[in-house]
């Protein structure tokens, strides 16, 4: 794929202080900004109380090294072997993936992870990768 453009296509600098237009280039320098810096993502698993069983993703917060990084919870649930019902996502009732098997249960993870998140939505569905 062609490189990125190196700078943005507008700038609040080219409108009037306050204005609008102002406003929605400072948004696009923005977002801009954040769609180039360096991602780091942190998932983790851990329940933190609210919402245990679904996909939660955290703001990207910039950082001092201008890298950005953000929080995603991804529920993983044991489910005890035989599998009668394999859990499913309480947002589009995709069914769990299995992870692994450990002491008579067995794993499961949503697979549609990348489906839910905000960052995704909206937006031509250009891999990421
Ligand atoms: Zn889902």
């Amino acid at each position: 794929m062609g490189e990125q453009a190196k700078t943005p296509v507008t700038s609040p600098a080219f409108y009037p202080l306050g204005s609008a237009e102002s406003r929605a280039a400072a948004r696009a320098m923005r977002e801009w900004k954040h769609s180039t810096s360096k991602r780091v993502e942190f998932i983790s698993c851990i329940p933190d109380g609210r919402d245990d069983d679904r996909i939660q993703f955290g703001p990207w917060q910039e950082r001092r090294d201008g890298t950005l990084s953000r929080y995603t919870y991804v529920p993983h649930v044991w489910v005890k072997i035989p599998v009668d019902d394999v859990p499913s996502c309480p947002d589009c009732g995709a069914a769990y993936e299995q992870t692994k098997e450990s002491g008579g249960m067995m794993g499961f993870q949503p697979s549609c992870v990348a489906q839910h998140d905000p960052d995704n939505r909206g937006r031509s569905s250009k891999a990421n990768a």
